[in-house]
């Protein structure tokens, strides 16, 4: 895809594009018109738009465009889940999955090229950060996965009904952005989706926990992956700024600042014999105790050189069984898209890093031997 100086509409919020039309002397309806050209009915091109007079739209033509990023592939597993590698400006790849489950479609977001935070047990920890993606990059991942169905109607937009930003990347630390996008998410011109089903994953950046809370209401998950600050500075080593009584107490100052009663997710992905064991569950329901929540665990999926291994069907049962005798609502996440590669820490996108931390560009291996692999577009 190729930088271009037009303006780019496609990530711009409903404010923004209210003053973008007022410079151009124009009443604010207009925007809410374009806004439902992009978001709601997938226009390309703003002569789509026909509501707009002919010279407007001219004036758009010459000043502005609405560019999605580029697919690069796009892979559907057997069990119906999709999984696009997108190319964003500057080349690298980010990764963007959909998991239909009956009536539902979940759609994991990525919010960054590659990650800044290094946990021990994510793939894309290892690849380095590269930079924030923009809103645009963002929220088009979203239309990219509802056009895979056909028009932007009202039948297809049902196939994502739940958005997480569990993609690659720490959404907290691309703040304004992230923020964004998700108004757009739910935004009744836009996408319409409800607070309870946009959900947003932090490994626990404090700061921009409390921020969060101030300026928007979603519903929010958090990475612990430990019940204790030994464990968790090796598995989330941001842990070490914002150690886990800090966690809590945001996530609490979370809840009271939303208007209806909402828990927390708790994110639990599971490494036999690092924090899996009866003490960590003793330890871990005690903790849980302190914030309302509930725990979803995810079992460890295993990448290249990883060091870790996902423990045993029993072993995570009578984990899941600990947690309900002390009280916690607990789930354990079904492993999905799984020869596609399109599971949790699974993401490969192509991150050059600007950190360092790898030496070389690490190449996509999404060639997946599935049948009803396609190309789109
Ligand atoms: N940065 C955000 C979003 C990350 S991805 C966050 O930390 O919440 C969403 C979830 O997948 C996180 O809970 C993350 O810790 C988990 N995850 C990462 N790698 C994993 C792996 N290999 N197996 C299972 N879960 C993993």
């Amino acid at each position: 895809m190729n930088q271009t100086s037009k303006t780019n509409l496609l990530g711009m919020s409903p404010v923004q594009l209210a003053e973008y039309f007022s410079k151009l002397g124009e009443k604010p309806f207009r925007a809410t018109q374009v806004l439902k050209w992009i978001h709601q009915h997938g226009a390309e091109s703003f002569d789509e738009m026909t509501n707009i007079s002919k010279s407007l739209r001219e004036v758009l033509k010459e000043q502005a465009e609405v560019r999605e990023p580029e697919i690069v592939s796009q892979d559907i597993s057997k069990d119906g889940t999709r999984k696009w590698v997108i190319r964003v400006e500057g080349g690298s790849c980010v990764e963007t999955v959909l998991i239909p489950e009956g009536d539902r479609g979940t759609l994991c977001v990525s919010s960054q090229v590659g990650c800044s935070l290094n946990c021990s047990f994510c793939s894309t920890g290892k690849q380095g950060f590269n930079r924030n993606l923009t809103a645009a990059e963002i929220i088009g991942q979203v239309r990219i996965a509802i056009k895979s169905f056909g028009p932007m109607d009202p039948a297809n937009k049902r196939m994502v009904t739940n958005v997480v930003m569990m993609g690659m990347g720490e959404p907290l630390m691309n703040f304004e952005r992230v923020v964004a996008a998700m108004t757009l998410m739910m935004e009744d011109n836009a996408y319409g989706l409800s607070k309870r089903r946009v959900t947003l994953s932090t490994a626990g950046v404090v700061p921009a926990m409390d921020k969060l809370g101030d300026v928007i209401d979603v519903s929010l998950a958090v990475s612990l992956h430990a019940p204790n600050d030994e464990l968790r500075d090796v598995l989330v080593p941001i842990n070490k700024k914002y150690p886990i009584n800090e966690l809590i107490d945001a996530c609490n100052r979370y809840l009271e600042k939303l208007d209806d009663k909402r828990v927390i997710t708790i994110e639990y992905t599971m490494m036999q014999g690092v924090n899996d064991l009866p003490e960590h569950a003793k330890q871990l329901a005690k903790l849980l105790k302190k914030v309302p929540c509930k725990l979803n665990i995810i079992p460890f999926n295993p990448f290249p050189n990883s060091g870790y291994k996902r423990p045993s069907s029993k072993a995570i049962e009578l984990f899941k069984d600990a947690m309900h005798k002390a009280g916690i609502r607990t789930t354990v996440r079904r492993t999905r898209g799984d020869e596609i590669d399109a599971a949790c820490g699974q993401l490969v996108g192509m991150v050059d890093d600007k950190t360092r931390r790898t030496s070389k560009l690490i190449p996509v291996v999404q060639q997946s031997d599935v049948s009803a692999t396609s190309n789109a577009r």
